[in-house]
């Protein structure tokens, strides 16, 4: 299938649960974006659904045992119905997915997002899963997300929202049952709002959510930390391909959170930053597109392609970009079978989650291209995410330095498990990851005698 038709292929699964006025704009990708990069025919589902059976497969794990693995624990969906700014009340869908506590109390985002489906949702919280169990971070997986166009929303729009799903999950949540976090298009301050929200109805309770704003309890480095995880990353991998950071180029795909914090904190190493992108478009410079400049014009209202200085591409000519770090840090299913083989990078590190389909992982494979996989390589979320829910339950504060530390430490011991099980079987290090992951947690659930 073309990768242009597939773009709408994943629209039609975008409903709210009536038709409203506002049908149209959910068609339509989230901030008002230009031309987007084209995306996969495969759903998250798939992708994910594909490495859980190969890993399973390889550990040689029972099939009744791999549909409770496979299949999520609880399922809640949501309606959200909202008055917008036009006078009409509009109603988006809201999910939350408990795929498995066997590890802990259930962990994950919450996306807003039109193109936000159960199924996509499915795929995450089982991501999670697997991802806090390889972090080593006492958690299981979750994920949440509703329907709706948030890019395109007024502030007061949105707190409405996030009020809202909030009503309506919140007797599944609870700080040692299910602690969600942000995601695209939800940040510190839908956080704050979350944890008002419950707050109204069992008290003042920060550890109900992470992510939150640094003056409402929130962790010094969490809004960093997925692209910090991912830097550290590099840092472990780069002399395996003989990489120095002085002399390193990158490119990176998606710059919000994970994306700008990623390319600031490869600038401090030294790197140079030669293309990137986000929903209104893609800039290249082979001189260099400095991160922190960049950052500072899109935070003040800037466009991304009108970025002085520097060529303005085509969205989809980023991934052919020559460079030798490439750093996915949008949404899922960017990099397919129609897109794979362009890829000009010597490293992939996924910010976003499962960027890569299977199809693509194989041409990648071939390519030899060094892939570090979502489920390890953007844990530097949860593990900051953990960090702060220990603090909020202590009620005293670490300093950014110890977090960053302590973030280092869990990505670096992450990094040396999943690439010396790798070594030991001679696969890549997603099948690695998975594999360390899925034993994990099924070791988990047997020691509890959920399953035999
Ligand atoms: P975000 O909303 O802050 O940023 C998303 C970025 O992607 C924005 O810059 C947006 O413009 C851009 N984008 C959207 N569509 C695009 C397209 N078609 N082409 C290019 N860019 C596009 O979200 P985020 O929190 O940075 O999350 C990004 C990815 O990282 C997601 O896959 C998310 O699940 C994953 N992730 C996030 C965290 C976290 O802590 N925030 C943790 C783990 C994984």
């Amino acid at each position: 299938m073309a990768a242009e038709t597939s773009t709408a292929e994943r629209d039609r699964t975008d409903k709210s649960p009536e038709t409203t006025d506002r049908e149209s704009d959910n068609a339509k990708p989230s901030s008002g974006e230009a031309k987007p990069a084209s995306r996969a025919e495969v759903s998250n589902l798939d992708i994910v659904r594909h490495y859980f059976d190969r890993a399973t497969e390889k550990m040689g794990l029972r099939e009744d045992l791999r549909t409770v693995f496979w299949s999520p624990y609880r399922e809640v969906t949501v309606q959200i119905p909202v008055k917008l700014s036009d006078g009409d009340v509009h109603v988006y869908s809201g999910y939350r997915i408990q795929h498995n506590g066997a590890r802990g109390p259930y962990k994950g985002g919450i996306r807003f997002h039109p193109e936000v489906d159960i199924d996509e949702v499915r795929a995450l919280a089982s991501l999670m899963t697997w991802k806090t169990a390889i972090a080593g971070v006492p958690y299981g997986g979750a994920k949440g997300g509703v329907n709706c166009p948030a890019g395109d929303l007024e502030p007061k729009e949105v707190q409405a929202i996030a009020r809202s799903f909030m009503d309506k999950i919140e007797k599944v949540l609870g700080p040692t049952r299910d602690i969600p976090a942000p995601d695209v298009n939800t940040n510190a301050q839908v956080m704050a709002w979350f944890m008002d929200e419950y707050g109204k109805l069992h008290g003042h309770t920060p550890a109900i959510v992470t992510g939150k704003p640094i003056e409402l309890e929130g962790s010094h480095g969490r809004e960093a930390a997925t692209g910090r995880g991912c830097v550290y990353m590099f840092r472990e991998a780069a002399p395996h391909l003989g990489l120095s950071p002085a002399s390193t180029t990158f490119a990176v795909q998606g710059f919000g959170n994970v994306g700008s914090w990623a390319a600031r904190i490869m600038q401090q190493l030294g790197c140079k930053m030669v293309a990137v992108s986000d929903a209104s478009g893609a800039i290249h410079s082979e001189d260099g597109i400095d991160a922190d400049d960049l950052y500072a014009f899109v935070k003040d209202g800037g466009k991304l392609p009108d970025f002085e200085g520097v060529d303005s591409i085509d969205p989809d000519d980023l991934i052919g970009v020559e460079c030798d770090v490439f750093i996915p840090a949008a949404l899922g299913g960017m990099i397919h079978e129609g897109n794979a083989d362009k890829m000009r990078c010597r490293m992939l590190i996924e910010g976003a989650n499962s960027p890569t389909t299977p199809a693509a992982d194989e041409i990648l494979k071939d390519k030899d291209v060094y892939v570090i996989p979502d489920v390890m390589a953007n844990a530097g979320g949860v593990v900051v995410s953990y960090f702060e829910w220990v603090q909020n339950l202590q009620h005293f504060r670490w300093e950014e330095r110890e977090v960053n530390d302590k973030l280092g430490t869990i990505m670096r011991r992450a990094y040396r498990e999943v690439s010396a099980r790798g070594r030991e079987e001679g696969i890549p290090l997603r099948e690695a990851a998975y594999l360390v992951g899925i034993e994990r947690v099924v070791e988990a659930a047997r020691t509890r005698g959920y399953v035999d």
